[in-house]
């Protein structure tokens, strides 16, 4: 059904130690997974499940929630026990609030422990608790979140800057015997943060999390995290991502899963094949495209859908579709497989690509 086959280039994954999220798997050559980070008051427990619930229905497969206070470290159990997904708990500066995330279930926990060890020093706790409930602890470092020593020695957040900080925070839990760690050294800047990656890949085994931190509204974040992740994961590097737009968490996770799908690091789902329109155009194409995105959203089946603004190209361009449309004189020439099956008016196109994408996958089970 239209599935792509494997990318000759898809590239040998970097070498790492594997860690286990839940029960995903990450690093050590496991797939490469997509997070996001609920947007919700952690505290409010069902309008945090709801959120988990959405971002699992559009392929998400590790959520993270934040753990400012009290009230949300108090309702990580019964986040935990409803999630489908494992729930790493951020937590930043409260050391109390890691043992109870630990307690609560979390499948990692965030946290650095240069904070910890500044604010009151329980290192040593920590590790020894992870280290018993087998729970991964996650370093994350950004530009903003830089050690001062490190920007006063760097003069920046440069790349070495960050690796610096990040190994710095790694060897505090080393010094307990600790390394269930994962590691994400985070840049706004796409290119600072393949640089800053590329080295932390040099210098350690852990499995990376790639993130272009506060990456923009969708478009532009879209495309910054794609350029970063496409790079590394072309080099084999990267475990896991995120891409941190200023949109709904469903909506990051929806541009994470393509991304790995683009460069054939994840099944295809349903793909829209829609062209770009040009001097021959003779239909309302990004209004068309748009409809029928929306009307295949969901669509449980991997099929490529092929949306033509004229006759001359359409069927011909779009022979790898599973079904399609051609659009011309006010009619939509229906094709399945590259075969024009029947042509129906403008206004009944959507609902003829529905039927006959219903028809050709009714004895399909379900991706
Ligand atoms: Fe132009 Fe037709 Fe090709 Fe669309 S399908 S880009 S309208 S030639």
């Amino acid at each position: 059904l239209g599935l792509p086959a494997p990318l000759p280039t898809t590239p040998v994954r970097r070498r790492t130690r594997r860690i286990h999220v839940g029960d995903v798997p990450v690093g050590g050559g496991a797939p490469v997974s997509v997070q996001t980070m609920t947007t919700t008051n952690t505290a409010d427990i069902d309008a945090t499940l709801q959120q988990i619930a959405e971002v699992t229905a559009a392929g998400c497969d590790i959520v993270r929630v934040a753990v400012p206070t009290q009230d949300d470290a108090d309702a990580l159990p019964a986040i935990v026990a409803k999630s489908k997904l494992p729930v790493i708990a951020d937590i930043h500066f409260q050391p109390r609030y890691v043992f109870t995330a630990i307690d609560a279930g979390c499948a990692a926990v965030r946290v650095n422990p240069g904070n910890i060890k500044k604010f009151d020093d329980r290192v040593a706790e920590i590790a020894k608790a992870a280290q018993a409930a087998r729970v991964p602890i996650r370093i994350g470092v950004n530009a903003g979140s830089l050690d001062q020593r490190l920007l006063a020695k760097h003069g920046a957040a440069t790349p070495q800057a960050l690796v610096e900080s990040a190994l710095w925070e790694c060897s505090l839990f080393e010094e307990h015997g600790f390394r269930n760690i994962k590691i994400a050294v985070k840049h706004h800047d796409p290119m600072t943060m393949v640089s800053a990656n590329r080295l932390l890949a040099q210098q350690c085994d852990y499995p990376l999390h790639l993130g272009v931190t506060e990456a923009g509204p969708t478009f532009q974040g879209s495309i910054k995290s794609a350029v970063a992740f496409s790079i590394l994961l072309s080099e084999g590097i990267g475990d896991t991502i995120r891409a941190s737009l200023s949109a709904p968490p469903v909506e990051q996770v929806k541009a994470g899963c393509h991304i790995l799908q683009s460069l054939g690091l994840r099944p295809r789902k349903l793909e829209i094949v829609s062209c770009p329109g040009c001097g021959r155009l003779q239909v309302d194409i990004h209004h068309l495209a748009a409809r029928v995105e929306a009307a295949f959203d969901g669509f449980p089946h991997p099929l490529r859908v092929a949306v033509m603004g004229c006759v001359v190209n359409g069927p011909g361009e779009a022979r790898e579709a599973d079904v399609g449309v051609s659009c011309g004189n006010g009619k939509g020439q229906i094709f399945v497989h590259g075969e024009v099956v029947r042509t129906v008016p403008e206004h009944r196109v959507v609902d003829a690509l529905i039927e006959e994408a219903l028809s050709l996958t009714e004895d399909t089970p379900s991706a």
